[in-house]
C-alpha cells in the first residue's frame, strides 16, 4: 500500500503589535523550536506550512513559509489553512494583548506618564481545539518557570489539545537559546521528558505525535 504522508502546519517565532510607526510590544521567542520542528516534519516526507512572526532565521528547505507579523494575522493565516492540515504545532508566542490604537503619529514623550491600553488578541489555539476534526491532531507549546506540570496539564485540557509540549524557561534553556528542556503532555494524562539541542528535541516530539 501507498504511504500517505503527513500535512503539517506549524507556527512560530513572535508576534509584534504595533504602537506607532516606530515602536511595537513583543517577546523574546526566537523562532528556533517552530523552525527546528518544521524541518523534523519535512524530513518525514510530508508537506509543511509554517505560518511565521518575524525572525532572522532561514526557512527550512521544502517547506513553505507563510510570514506574518501581528497576533491578527497570524490568526487569520492560520484558520485560512488548518482544515487541511493533519498535525497542527502552535509553537509560535503570540502576544495575548495588542494595544487598542496604533497611533499614526510618531508618540511624543511630553506626558509624565504613559498609559497604555491593551485589548486581549484572539487565542488561536484554544479556536483551533474547538474547531478541530477528532482525525486532526493538535499540539501546543507552553513555556513556564514554575508549577509547569500543574500549568501544562491544565492547558491541555482547556485549549484541547492532544499534547502539550510544555518548555521549562529557566537560565540556559528556553527563549533565544539552542538547548530546551521540555514534557510532552498527552492527553492520557502520560508526561515525556526530552532535553538537548532543539533540533534533537524537535526530532523526537515530531516521532512521538506521529
Ligand atoms: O496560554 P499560553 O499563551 O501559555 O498558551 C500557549 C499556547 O497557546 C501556544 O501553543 C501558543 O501558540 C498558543 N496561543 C495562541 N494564541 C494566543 C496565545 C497563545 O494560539 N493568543
Amino acid at each position: 500500500m501507498k504511504k500517505r504522508f503527513l500535512k503539517f502546519l506549524i507556527t512560530a517565532g513572535p508576534t509584534r503589535e504595533g504602537l506607532d510607526p516606530v515602536r511595537y510590544l513583543t517577546n523574546r521567542s526566537s523562532g528556533k523550536m517552530g523552525y527546528a520542528l518544521a524541518l523534523a516534519a519535512k524530513k518525514t516526507g510530508g508537506d509543511v506550512i509554517l505560518v511565521s512572526g518575524p525572525v532572522s532565521l532561514e526557512a527550512p528547505v521544502g517547506v513553505k513559509v507563510i510570514p506574518v507579523v501581528t497576533a491578527s494575522e497570524m490568526h487569520r493565516k492560520v484558520m485560512a489553512h488548518y482544515k487541511s492540515a493533519d498535525v497542527i504545532i502552535k509553537v509560535a508566542a503570540v502576544s495575548d494583548y495588542r494595544p487598542s490604537v496604533v497611533s499614526l503619529k510618531k508618540i511624543k514623550k511630553d506626558k509624565k506618564t504613559l498609559t497604555l491600553k491593551l485589548v486581549k488578541n484572539p487565542d488561536i489555539l484554544k479556536e483551533l481545539g474547538k474547531k478541530k476534526k477528532p482525525s486532526q491532531i493538535l499540539v501546543g507549546f507552553a513555556a513556564e518557570t514554575n508549577d509547569i506540570f500543574t500549568y501544562g496539564f491544565n492547558k491541555l485540557v482547556e485549549k484541547n489539545c492532544d499534547y502539550m509540549v510544555v518548555n521549562k524557561v529557566g537560565k540556559n534553556t528556553g527563549f533565544e537559546k539552542d538547548d530546551n528542556h521540555v514534557f510532552v503532555f498527552s492527553r492520557d494524562g502520560k508526561k515525556t521528558e526530552i532535553k538537548g539541542s532543539k533540533k534533537n528535541i524537535a526530532e523526537k516530539i515530531i516521532k512521538l505525535i506521529i
